[in-house]
């Protein structure tokens, strides 16, 4: 009998828990990627980077594996389909994954796990995304933290050597199975273009000494870019982790707790994929106006901040962070657009968009969120500039037409646009 290992958003030999697990037990171990119908349906672009970037990674592995004898077994259709032909075709014992904390992808889980269970099949899945996952941080009364810097200050506290030590699971890839290589499907062969597009690559040490003075200048290539990775699972959790801590950049850590923090918000409260975390804030009355939505996508509000955000995001498929706020505050409040708009936009265009923190960023930005800004904290967009952009270096890459007597004028004026905003929240707020 043989035992698989399903990657899913863990697309690395190396330091990979279910894989380390799958390899220490008796069967030998056969690797499995299954493109999903489900989630692949539903993009619309077929050029689109992200399944450029998982097919080129699937590839690289499929390399290293049939160096070593074995081959990674690629399939295209619906999980639950696969899994009934792959029962049929192998002697399985026992899947290996690691947790998806979507409510897309736990209730994928469940019903493959039930679906092997009839044919007497386990299905065993590990932490590996997370420091901590689901509810290993919890309150003294047991609920969920909902507030981000207690929440982080548990984390600390929880924070021991074993959570930061790797799986190795690349020591043992001689217990893998052996087989001859087995034909990957093409991209075309799934439905897509390659897209040229230069992924960010995956380094990171550089940044940390001198992070907290780079990592709000859009300018500067002061934060790590690392974020694709992590998305796909390219690089572990544990060694950036690990790294931060060693390098005392605490600064640095404590963005990778926010993602530990939206991934655990996400689970608590699948909810929050299409409503407010803070239910109030489902009475705006959003103006959801389409020509300037249109406007604020194309990078074209008359606001050169704004708009260097944009057509970077366009370009690249990447927003720095500081910029990611700046834009999500001006569709929300200033064009006071729903910012599940804003949303559906950057899950569509973010080669590193991750359902929790995208949705924990446009919470936070419209306010409506766990840990949010509050509602009368509106983004002055040039008062943003004159901080974080300072020479206009930022602006002048992104909008190269950027003079600042000819740009077009602004879609609205800054202080009506606050004022109305504050109207229309606070009315709702009301209710
Ligand atoms: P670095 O500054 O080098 O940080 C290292 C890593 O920490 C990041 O790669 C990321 O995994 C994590 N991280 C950093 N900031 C945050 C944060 N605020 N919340 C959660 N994790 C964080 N991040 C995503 O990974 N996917 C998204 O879809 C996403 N959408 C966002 C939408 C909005 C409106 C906002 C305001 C933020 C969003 N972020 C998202 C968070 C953040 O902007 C990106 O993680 C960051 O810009 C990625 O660049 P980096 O790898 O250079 O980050």
């Amino acid at each position: 009998s043989i035992t698989v290992c399903w990657l899913r958003r863990d697309l690395r030999l190396e330091d990979n828990a279910a894989l380390y697990h799958a390899l220490k037990q008796a069967s030998p171990v056969l690797l499995l990627f299954i493109f999903d119908t489900t989630i692949l349906n539903q993009l619309e672009d077929k050029n689109d980077a992200r399944v450029t970037f998982i097919h080129d990674q699937l590839c690289a592995l499929n390399d290293e594996l049939v160096k070593l004898g074995s081959s990674l077994l690629v399939k295209h259709g619906t999980p639950s389909a696969i899994w009934t032909e792959l029962i049929q075709e192998y002697p399985i014992k026992t899947v290996y994954a690691n947790h998806d904390y979507e409510p897309y992808a736990t209730q994928r889980d469940q019903s493959i796990k039930e679906l092997l269970q009839q044919s007497g099949i386990e299905f065993i899945t590990f932490k590996d995304q997370a420091i901590f996952e689901k509810k290993e941080v919890l309150k003294n009364d047991g609920s969920p933290y909902t507030v981000f810097t207690p929440y982080k200050n548990r984390w600390m506290q929880h924070l021991k050597d074993f959570y930061l030590k790797p799986y190795p699971s690349e020591r043992y890839l001689q217990f893998l199975y052996k087989t001859t290589a087995f034909k990957l499907p093409t991209l075309k062969a799934i439905g897509f273009n390659r897209a040229t597009i230069d992924f960010p690559k995956k380094e990171f040490e550089r940044i940390l000494e001198n992070y907290t003075q780079h990592r709000d200048f859009p300018a500067i290539n002061g934060t790590s870019r690392i974020s694709i990775h992590l998305r796909f699972g390219t690089v572990s959790i544990r060694r950036l982790a690990r790294k931060a801590y060693e390098a005392n950049s605490l600064a640095w850590l404590n963005e990778l707790i926010w993602r530990d923090f939206y991934f655990m918000i996400l689970w608590h409260f699948p909810y929050v994929v299409s409503k407010a975390f803070k239910p109030a804030y489902d009475h705006i009355q959003w103006r959801n106006n389409e020509e300037e939505f249109r406007r604020w996508c194309e990078g074209k509000t008359g606001y050169p901040i704004v708009d260097a955000g944009m057509r970077q995001l366009n370009t690249t498929g990447f927003m720095h962070n500081r910029v990611r706020m700046i834009v999500a505050s001006f569709l929300t409040k200033h064009l006071l657009i729903d910012w599940r708009w804003g949303e559906a936009y950057f899950a569509k265009k973010l080669l590193d968009f991750e359902l929790s923190s995208n949705n924990g960023g446009w919470q936070w930005a419209a306010s409506s969120g766990c840990d949010a800004a509050p509602y009368f904290r509106i983004f002055n967009p040039d008062e943003q500039t004159k901080k974080f952009d300072p020479q206009l270096e930022y602006i002048k890459k992104w909008v190269p037409e950027f003079r600042e007597l000819n740009y077009p004028s602004p879609i609205i004026e800054h202080k009506f646009a606050r004022e109305r905003c504050l109207n229309v929240y606070k009315q709702a707020l009301r209710k």
